[in-house]
């Protein structure tokens, strides 16, 4: 492979480097796309007896205006959406069960706020979705909340809305710019929720069948270790079977395997800087039943524990064996709990209470768990101390960054999907 040379090289075949690829490729860019493992990151889709586990809901927030909804128009994917019934989410506040306000009908039958409280919380979205209200990169949420007086019950709700959507137990930590930024969104969407049916795998097949249609070169366990660099360009990726040259290259690996591969080069530092960075963790315990249990609600937030459960085979039924159930539970870890054996297993323990309280039965049905105890949600933790990756910087021309650790828009794949995009337009700008 010693003399390959491509137009784009892409270095991480998760589902920003997939995305870059197979946008680049359809329009024209000879690309060569490197992956160290198997192609999707962190956006697998596991086989085990006869259920398809994925990381997390597959869920992809306001469809309707995302980067997927648009690069699915443009490049001709076919998504098999499968949209969430918001009537079917509820909160769990102990001794009772109330409609989630994601919507104005859960905001009139919600229980989480009282009378008046409610108007209040609708001129807060209102003034959000109008723009009046912005955020300041310099404050919190919290300490923007407090400088606007925002009384306790909606300061609560917000923070609560803000918890389970940024999968955090630090919510009051989110910079506000970034929170207003994510809800304008969110409350003007038609779609605040949709499944991808045949879940991540199905995806990443539509980004391989369009990047192998326009001729694109996908390597798979070759990885990139270090790079070869010539005043302020980037001239290849040194692999063990060779280098890998290229014109532009985007690179959609994590801080911490940047950090590496820019040893002894001008961005040594500041990736430094970044692998240095927390994530966001969680605990996964998923569960495959051999027979559905049927509950009126296909989503369970308990607001207390910070986790919830999704009836994810409600809404994609291609997962489970025929009859079969797919619960899939998440629970947000706190810096505290993380490396510490005990405390994650008690929050394993509250999971299971959870699943008694809302599934009964469970345990008799189980035929399959899966559980990882420390998953990286996003690889940056929105918190005022850290701050997302620029997509480029001056030190490298050809240079691109893109993944959910860097600037974007949205949360999540979301924000994969963003920075992959607005990467891959700026490299076609440049001809
Ligand atoms: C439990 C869980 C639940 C989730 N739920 C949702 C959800 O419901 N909705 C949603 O939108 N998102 C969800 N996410 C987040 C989503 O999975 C990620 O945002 C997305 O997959 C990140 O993709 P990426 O390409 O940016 O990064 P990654 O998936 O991390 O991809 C990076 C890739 O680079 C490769 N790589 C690293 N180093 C090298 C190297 N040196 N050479 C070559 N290749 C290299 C890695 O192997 C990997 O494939 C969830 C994640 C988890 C863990």
């Amino acid at each position: 492979m010693t003399t390959n040379h491509f137009d784009v090289v892409i270095v991480g075949g998760g589902l920003a480097g997939l995305s870059a690829a197979a946008y680049l490729s359809s329009k024209g860019k000879k690309i060569a796309l490197l992956e160290r493992g198997a192609l999707g990151g962190r956006a697998v889709t596991l086989k085990i007896k006869g259920f398809n586990f994925n990381f997390g809901a597959h869920a992809i927030y306001g469809r309707d205006t995302s980067v997927l909804s648009k690069l699915e128009k443009e490049l001709g994917l076919k998504i098999d959406w499968r949209d969430f019934e918001p009537t079917k989410a509820k909160y769990d506040i102990g001794n009772d069960l109330t409609a989630v306000p994601a919507n104005i009908q859960g905001l009139f039958q919600t229980k989480l706020l009282k009378g008046f409280d409610k108007v209040k919380f609708t001129f807060e979205i209102l003034k959000t979705m109008l723009k009046l209200e912005t955020g300041h990169p310099h404050l919190s949420i919290q300490k923007w909340m407090e400088r606007k007086q925002v009384n306790e019950e909606v300061r609560e709700m917000m923070l609560g809305l803000a918890s389970s959507n940024f999968f955090t137990r630090e919510p009051e930590k989110i910079p506000s710019d970034v929170f207003f930024n994510y809800y304008r969104r969110i409350f003007t969407t038609n779609k605040p929720v949709a499944y991808i049916g045949g879940g991540w795998q199905a995806l990443i097949e539509e980004f391989v069948r369009v990047i192998e249609a326009n001729d694109g070169k996908i390597f798979t366990k070759l990885k990139a270790e270090s790079l070869a660099v010539e005043g302020d360009h980037v001239t290849g990726v040194n692999t063990a079977d060779g280098v890998i040259s290229g014109d532009e290259f985007v690179f959609c690996i994590p801080p911490k395997e940047l950090a590496k591969i820019f040893q002894e080069t001008r961005l040594e530092h500041i990736m430094t800087h970044y692998a240095n960075y927390d994530p966001t963790y969680v605990i996964v315990y998923d569960v495959g039943l051999k027979s559905r249990i049927d509950v009126p609600y296909t989503y369970i937030y308990d607001k207390q524990n910070n986790m919830f459960i999704t009836d994810i085979s409600y809404y994609d039924y291609t997962c489970v064996p025929e009859g079969g159930q797919l619960l899939q539970a998440t629970a947000y870890l706190s810096q505290e709990e993380l490396g510490n054996k005990d405390l994650v297993e008690q929050r394993k323990e509250v999971i299971e209470k959870l699943y008694d309280k809302h599934f009964p039965g469970w345990r008799e049905q189980l035929v399959v768990p899966r559980v990882s105890t420390r998953a990286v949600v996003q690889e940056i933790k929105w918190t005022m101390n850290q701050q997302a990756l620029p997509t480029f910087f001056p030190d490298y021309r050809n240079a691109f960054f893109a993944g959910d650790w860097c600037q974007g828009q949205g949360q999540l794949s979301e924000l994969s999907f963003s920075s992959a995009y607005e990467v891959s337009k700026c490299i076609l700008q440049k001809g």
